[in-house]
């Protein structure tokens, strides 16, 4: 089975490494070459375009950021004709059920299955392939990309019709935003009594305060690392999303963190621990 990756940055370098390690022939391209470099550094075809990606791949993965790309990548009618018979295309990147969807019904008279395969587990989970993996479509093409699914991930759902997984997602990251705002307040707070964050990481992480979230954040705003993981700005993005599927409903906590979050958008390509930078500049004016 051959595949093509498209969107190769923090998540997608990882992922592919883990396809090549697993034996599978992989092109990829990235808008940016020095992404695409990378990655032909450890084995991988470069293609110079997502029109010479297409032929050579049975399952094309997209991971890229949001609905705007996924769509301008996927929906382009020479690419669409450009892939082998039978291709299956499978986007896990995060983006709405309704992008996804029209996806879907886009590609029906190309014969091609479109799989909706979003992720959770961040950078060290792409890494260590422990991904879980919110997969939705039709049951023959879930089967056919599984075994691709499983050189990427541990945990595979089968979530149903093809835009459950980008549904359920997206209410992953209400709770993991939502999470991340909190903890930085936790933060803020240890920080101006002095208390030792080590003693607090370790007896949190031993308490009902403990989630994955707080095992990745808290140290990166120790550290003030926020370098690679979770852009801030695709965090709120997911956010957004959730807030959308919950139309009508009041929803307080998930707007204001949403507001947040955009108040702090200065910082948007920092991992989201850089939540813990929020009120920064008012403590330092209040120095
Ligand atoms: P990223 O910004 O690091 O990488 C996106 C890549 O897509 C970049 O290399 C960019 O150059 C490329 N790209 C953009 N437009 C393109 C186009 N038209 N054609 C080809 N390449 C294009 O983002 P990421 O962190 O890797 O996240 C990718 C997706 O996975 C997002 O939807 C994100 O919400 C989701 N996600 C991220 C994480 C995480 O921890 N980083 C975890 C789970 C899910």
């Amino acid at each position: 089975m051959r595949i093509g990756f498209i969107g190769l940055g923090a998540m997608g370098f990882p992922m592919v490494k883990n396809l090549l390690a697993a034996g599978y022939p992989v092109t990829v391209y990235d808008i940016s070459p020095a992404a695409v470099d990378r990655l032909t550094a450890e084995g991988a075809q470069g293609a110079a375009s997502t029109l010479a990606l297409a032929p050579v791949s049975d399952v094309v993965i997209t991971m890229l950021p949001a609905d705007k790309h996924v769509k301008s990548v996927l929906m382009d009618p020479a690419f669409a004709a450009a892939l082998p018979k039978g291709a299956t295309v499978v986007d896990m990147s995060s983006c709405t059920t309704a992008a996804i969807q029209e996806v879907e019904a886009w590609y029906a008279p190309y014969g091609v299955d479109v799989v909706d395969a979003p992720v959770s587990g961040g950078v060290e989970g792409a890494a260590a392939h422990t991904l879980s993996i919110f997969a939705a479509g039709k049951p023959e093409a879930l089967a056919r990309v599984h075994p691709v699914f499983q050189a990427l991930g541990r945990d595979i759902f089968d979530l149903g019709k093809c835009g459950m997984g980008k549904a359920f997602k997206n209410l992953n990251n209400m709770i993991t935003t939502c999470t991340v705002m909190v903890i930085s307040e936790v933060y803020r707070i240890a920080k101006k009594q002095g208390y030792d964050t080590d003693k607090l990481y370790d007896m949190i992480m031993a308490s009902t305060g403990m989630s994955r979230t707080f095992q990745a954040r808290f140290p990166r705003m120790v550290n003030g690392s926020y370098q690679g993981g979770f852009k801030q700005s695709l965090g709120r993005k997911d956010l957004g999303n959730a807030i959308a599927l919950g139309e009508g409903e009041p929803l307080p906590v998930a707007k204001l963190v949403h507001e947040l979050m955009l108040a702090n958008r200065a910082y948007d390509d920092c991992d989201m621990a850089v939540a813990a930078r929020l009120f920064e500049e008012k403590e330092a004016s209040h120095g």
